[in-house]
């Protein structure tokens, strides 16, 4: 009989009732050290006071109203948004799927108003932009595209880190280039900033917009505000989702304002996007993380982190094969399979996320502390001392 949650993912056995920081709380009081963040989104770690109080104090007042309305605490966002990045203009959506969607409307519209045909989005393997039918065709990857076709047409997939195929892809038939800065769920692989540097060139040259999948890797990940932001390059179009809320259900599209000239009046619209409630956590959020105190201390932990994985691999090379990353998104490598390396974490009290390529990811709170750091290393040495065991 088919579970009354529909069975499309494969869930750990913890229940957990409470987060207190960097920490999950199961019934009985076991504690676990959380590196995940609910995979990069509670970027100021669970029950954030700050956020909570963010968002009782709009329920108070007022926590839905439609778009056909002013919203101020929208506005105030769009307003922070804009003022921190190279946008000119922003939609509000209730994840990082429904940024990819309105990306992909955005960039075709631009051209559709020109007047030219120019509706191919050039995307690259291994890369992730959600599970609707616009975001799996711009994956283009057998797991999440098969048996649900006919897709979406009109997106072609270079293989990641091929500079000549990615030149013969891009043709004045291309309307815009979809990558994620560091690619996430294809196993931590950030772009070197030369290549985000050669693909603005390259979408100068041809006219092409680029759009930046900053999803995952996006709001103080990296130790920028913006991950694309250390290459010194910026896109036409972003989306972020995921950290953007905390924890509380938030996207946006951010543009300039040439390339969001297509989207005037009745062109786009979401019931949620933008709520007040939502608006109200990503004030918080951005009011914390848009700060260069903030982002130096993430910078400094990411250094931190990084020497301490560094030692946790040499003194496991059966366990681990290297570290990579940027900031606070890091991936560890695996030797033995990656599930198996989550689920000692788990027996250990804590919690990595698996990605692609035998990764693990680490994600945690970008405001976790210096001891937090060290007792995830202890535990993370403690699982890999027990896989040696087990092997
Ligand atoms: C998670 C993710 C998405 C999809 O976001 P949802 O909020 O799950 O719809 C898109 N792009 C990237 C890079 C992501 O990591």
């Amino acid at each position: 009989m088919i579970p009354s949650v529909l069975p499309t993912y494969s869930r750990a056995p913890m229940t957990f009732v409470k987060g207190e920081g960097v920490w999950l709380i199961e019934e009985d009081g076991r504690r676990f050290l959380d590196l995940g963040a609910g995979i990069a989104v509670n970027v100021l770690g669970h029950a954030n006071p700050v956020l909570t109080d963010a968002l009782k104090t709009q329920a108070d007042a007022l926590w839905h109203l439609s778009n056909l309305y002013q919203i101020p605490a929208q506005q105030e966002l769009a307003d922070r948004l804009t003022e921190a990045t190279f946008a000119d203009t922003v939609f509000f959506t209730n994840s990082g799927t429904e940024a990819c969607e309105l990306a992909v409307k955005m960039a075709r519209k631009y051209w559709s108003d020109l007047g030219e045909d120019r509706a191919e989005i050039v995307a690259f393997t291994g890369a992730f932009h959600g599970r609707s039918s616009a975001a799996i065709a711009a994956s283009g990857a057998e797991k999440m595209v098969k048996g649900f076709g006919p897709l979406l047409p009109g997106f072609t997939q270079v293989p990641f880190g091929d500079h000549d195929a990615l030149r013969a892809a891009v043709t004045d038939k291309t309307c815009a280039v979809l990558i994620e800065p560091v690619q996430g769920e294809g196993g931590i692989i950030p772009v070197p900033d030369q290549c985000l540097k050669g693909l603005r060139d390259l979408c100068d040259e041809t006219g092409a917009l680029l759009i930046f999948d900053e999803v995952q890797c996006g709001v103080g990940r990296t130790g920028k505000l913006f991950a694309h932001e250390w290459a010194g390059v910026a896109p036409d179009i972003m989306m972020v989702a995921k950290g953007i809320g905390g924890g509380f259900p938030l996207g946006a599209v951010l543009a300039t304002e040439k390339a969001a000239s297509g989207m005037t009046l009745g062109t786009h619209g979401s019931t949620y996007g933008g709520n007040p409630l939502a608006c109200a956590v990503g004030n918080a959020v951005m009011a914390t993380v848009a700060d260069e105190a903030f982002l130096a201390e993430v910078n400094r932990k990411a250094g931190l982190l990084r020497q301490k994985l560094e030692g946790l691999v040499a003194a496991h090379p059966d366990v681990f094969e290297g570290v990579r990353g940027t900031g606070l998104m890091i991936g560890l490598k695996c030797k033995l399979p990656n599930t198996d390396v989550v689920q000692a974490g788990f027996d250990h009290e804590v919690i990595v996320v698996p990605a692609a390529d035998n990764v693990v990811r680490l994600l945690p709170p970008l405001n976790i502390t210096d001891d937090e750091i060290a007792e995830a290393i202890q535990r993370l040495d403690k699982a890999a001392a027990s896989m040696k065991v087990a092997a």
